[in-house]
């Protein structure tokens, strides 16, 4: 019934890629950043247990066969981590990044000084794995989130192109591009979503050929390529999304005008060149 009721959902921005935003700076003049090499970030919300196995055991091993390093932001406070897992994700060159606190979705909302304790918890997570970047559960955000992040990470990559029917409807930045919050950087997540694809009922095949078509829409406007999935069996993590992500980082490490990189690695390259 969702995917019907598409026009109420994407009014603005338009699924699945919107990039308005970036045909107006480029028509108004407005500096923006372009990329050349359009650069492919996959990442992972670490949500579960399951989740950091599946990890380990399924999704590591198809990105490492094409060169590829993934960034897994973890929920740093609601379930017992296996660090000896995650330094294995670390070990083995993936980037670690935090995902909110408990996954309530309290954060952007709480009180101040509750606010500042529960990034400043959840900051303990990323410190012990070197990590700078960090992404919202569900997407949820308000500026005092955002305002608060800057004091921890380098990056958050909460903020998607185009939202789809989630957290609510037309929500996104309908950009592709990196920008500043003060220190700073935004990486939109700028690729349609698993577990928004999955709710709305597309099979692997569609979501892998939707994939495709909009990582090459966002290519040819100088955009970057942000996929988001989730390694539980129930988004990501089953045989026909672990071949279609398979196939997807394929394609992507076959194409002259990509190339794979970590979040981290992008932040480094746009510091440099400022
Ligand atoms: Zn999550």
């Amino acid at each position: 019934m969702q995917r019907a009721r598409q026009k109420s959902w994407a009014q603005f921005p338009g699924w699945p890629v919107d990039l308005s935003v970036d045909a107006l700076a480029d028509m108004s003049g407005v500096p923006s950043i372009r990329f050349a090499i359009t650069p492919v970030m996959v990442t992972h919300d670490i949500d579960s247990p399951e989740g950091l196995t599946n990890l380990v055991k399924d999704f590591l091993p198809i990105e490492e066969r094409v060169g590829c390093r993934s960034a897994n932001y973890i929920v740093p406070c609601a379930w017992p981590i296996d660090h000896g897992l995650l330094g294995e994700v670390q070990r083995r060159g993936h980037e670690i990044g935090v995902h909110g606190y408990d996954h309530s979705n309290l954060t952007p909302f709480a009180a101040p000084g509750d606010r500042k304790r529960r990034l400043e918890e959840g900051y303990r997570l990323a410190e012990r794995y070197d990590g700078m970047g960090y992404r919202a559960p569900s997407l949820v955000r308000t500026r005092e989130l955002i305002e608060g992040l800057k004091q921890h990470y380098r990056y958050d990559s909460s903020i998607p192109t185009s939202g789809g029917p989630f957290p609510v409807p037309n929500n996104g930045c309908a950009s592709a591009r990196p920008w500043r919050f003060g220190n700073m950087w935004e990486l939109p997540l700028t690729m349609p979503r698993d577990g928004s694809l999955r709710f709305l009922g597309y099979s692997a095949d569609e979501i892998l050929a939707m994939w495709k078509s909009s990582a090459e829409y966002i290519a040819r406007s100088g955009g970057l390529i942000c996929l988001l999935t989730h390694c539980e069996e129930r988004f990501s993590g089953n045989p026909p999304m672990l071949a279609i992500y398979r196939a997807f980082l394929e394609w992507c490490a076959g194409n002259s005008r990509m190339r794979l990189c970590r979040p981290r690695d992008l932040i480094g390259e746009l510091e440099v060149s400022e």
